[in-house]
């Protein structure tokens, strides 16, 4: 399929990820418009419950996007100023930046150059070079789909009391296969405090703008129901004063408006209904690849055939990174680079890291490409993109092996 002989010509842009709007989807956000909420109505609850149940989790709840949830779990985890916090350095910052709202300061540990996942081993090597206490939290990241093993994150945060935040953004419906053969889905709840999701556009379920939070902790429920709207209650079980008539409520700490509408509900509830074909198909497609490029010479893929993978990116790696993704882009394919290392932004940098902080992920970096993989990708496109790419590999370019 790899053979740069077919004169298919794709009729779009590809680009490396993208929504899938149907007619049922249309439909749902039409109907919710008619409804007498538009904002709190009935949708956002079912919305929640059957995302907790598609993940197996006890409680979820719908925010404004996937940094608003996360820093509210920062919030309901209590973050203090100068509290030390462990991420990856491969991810959005945003899975970073919730420490810093909170005042917190942000730890990195090197990335597992295979998976692109947090290197726990490295984790317990940072742990174990402060006293107990020195750290108070660990955010690790389900980066570009594949799952973290929390089973064993657990036993590491256990060990050295910390809290967990599993940023599974690139993975609903992603699993691990835990120490006792069981599948473990992303954001169960088993294994993590609170886990957090994203609906942008490029990620597996769109709702325009939107985030959920998922947990098996009835008590972080209640918190975040709590900080997700203004730190208000009107639960009479949690009154700290009597009420004086039927509007009462109290604002009890500081929260934000953090709310999802209705509207994009509705849609996340269509969305949700095809997620399994939506993930079937990028499973599918990664496959393809994954054959596509086996015999290519100067083509690494990022963890390629892992059965709990989500795949919300495919990740491939070559020696002139930059010379391909401008090649691709007069072809049509526009691919993106997942991600400019958290430590080496500018922000990061002045809060004192420094290029070589990290050196496996600033490795990655220099050589990492993701390329298009999403739900609507046809066949005959993805064999056009497998295509170009052996194209720029094979003309008047060295091969080089990386
Ligand atoms: C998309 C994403 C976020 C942020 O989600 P938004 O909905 O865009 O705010 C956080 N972490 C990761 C890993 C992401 O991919």
């Amino acid at each position: 399929m790899s053979e740069p002989t077919s004169t298919f010509r794709p009729t779009r842009a590809l680009p490396y990820g993208r929504q899938h709007i149907t007619a049922a989807d249309v439909a749902a956000v039409t109907d919710a418009l008619q409804h007498d909420f538009l904002t709190q109505g009935p949708t956002v609850a079912e919305f929640e419950r059957q995302f907790a149940a598609y993940v197996g989790a006890s409680y979820a709840v719908a925010v404004s996007n996937g940094t608003a949830a996360l820093h509210l779990c920062a919030l309901a985890l209590r973050v203090q100023p100068g509290q030390r916090v462990i991420t990856s350095p491969l991810t959005f910052a945003a899975s970073a930046n919730c420490v810093r709202y909170c005042g917190g300061e942000v730890h990195f540990a090197d990335i597992d150059p295979a998976t692109g996942l947090l290197d726990l081993a490295l984790v317990r090597r940072l742990l174990e070079a402060h006293p107990k206490g020195y750290f108070t939290g660990l955010i690790p990241v389900d980066f570009a789909g594949l799952a973290v093993n929390l089973e064993a994150a657990r036993q590491l945060a256990d060990e050295f009391g910390l809290w967990i935040i599993e940023d599974s953004c690139h993975a609903p419906g992603g699993f691990f296969v835990d120490s006792r053969g069981q599948e473990q889905r992303c954001g169960n709840g088993r294994f993590a405090d609170l886990a957090i999701f994203s609906f942008h556009p490029v990620k597996h379920i769109a709702t325009g703008e939107g985030g959920m939070i998922t947990t098996n902790s009835e008590e972080l429920f209640h918190r975040l129901l709590r900080l997700r709207t203004h730190g208000i209650t009107r639960e009479p079980a949690d009154l700290v004063r009597e009420p004086d008539g039927g509007w009462y409520m109290e604002m009890q700490e500081l929260g934000y408006n953090y709310r999802l509408p209705d509207l994009n509900c509705a849609l996340g509830l269509s969305q949700l209904a095809r997620a399994d074909a939506g993930l079937a198909r990028r499973r599918q497609l990664a496959a393809r690849y994954d054959a596509a490029f086996g015999p290519v010479a100067g083509v690494r893929v990022l963890a390629p055939a892992h059965p709990g993978h989500a795949y919300h990116l495919y990740i491939i790696q070559v020696a002139d990174r930059k010379g391909l993704y401008d090649f691709l882009k007069t072809r049509q394919i526009f691919t993106q680079v997942h991600y400019i290392p958290v430590h080496r932004m500018p922000y990061y940098e002045g809060l004192g890291w420094r290029a070589g902080d990290f050196p496996r992920v600033e490795e990655y970096y220099a050589h990492c490409l993701s390329i298009p993989l999403f739900p609507t990708l046809t066949d005959e496109e993805q064999d056009y993109v497998v295509a170009c790419i052996v194209e720029f590999l094979q003309t008047g370019r060295e091969i080089k092996i990386i």
